[in-house]
């Protein structure tokens, strides 16, 4: 059973009993979309996340998904990986705390970790890095770069704000 969580609080689930979830698919609309965040109280818009069958389902085009009970079905859109990470890092850049140092150093590891999938053979880290390059600006600077261009290690130094 998929469920509805926000990115901003409730990401990932933790599931009950023994429930696992794997990876999150956008909704249609997201985030102007009618699909909220199912933890009480919240009002943030809701990712799908999927179990390991429904992830198998979504890699082989399934786009609606079943929820824990009957009330509505879940309809989620098939989007480029890169779309992840740059919600990831725009997130990261918004919330580096104001009149703190004028910059944010995101590291291409951590912020992997955050859409899940790494460290893991399925990571997508070259994705990752030209997600952290592309969203460089006059001003910004590569603090640290493997030998190999992409890797975990990459580390850029974002100027704020945006
Ligand atoms: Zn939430």
């Amino acid at each position: 059973m998929a469920l509805s969580r926000c990115f901003e609080k409730h990401s990932p689930p933790m599931g009950r009993n023994g429930n696992v979830y794997v990876d999150f698919a956008f909704p249609v609309g997201y985030p102007d979309t009618a699909l909220v965040c199912g933890r009480p109280g919240c009002s943030h818009s809701g990712l799908v996340w999927m179990n390991k069958e429904e992830l198998a389902a979504f890699n082989n085009g399934a786009a609606i998904f079943q929820g824990p009970n009957n009330f509505a079905q879940m309809k989620v859109l098939h989007q480029p990986i890169r779309k992840k990470f740059q919600m990831a890092l725009d997130k990261e850049l918004v919330a580096a705390p104001k009149g703190g140092l004028g910059f944010a150093e995101i590291n291409a590891g951590n912020l992997h970790r955050i859409i899940g999938g790494y460290p893991g053979s399925n990571n997508r880290m070259p994705v990752c890095c030209a997600v952290m390059r592309a969203t460089m600006k006059n001003g910004d600077a590569i603090l640290h770069e493997p030998p190999k261009k992409n890797g975990a290690s990459l580390t850029v130094r974002y100027k704020l704000p945006r």
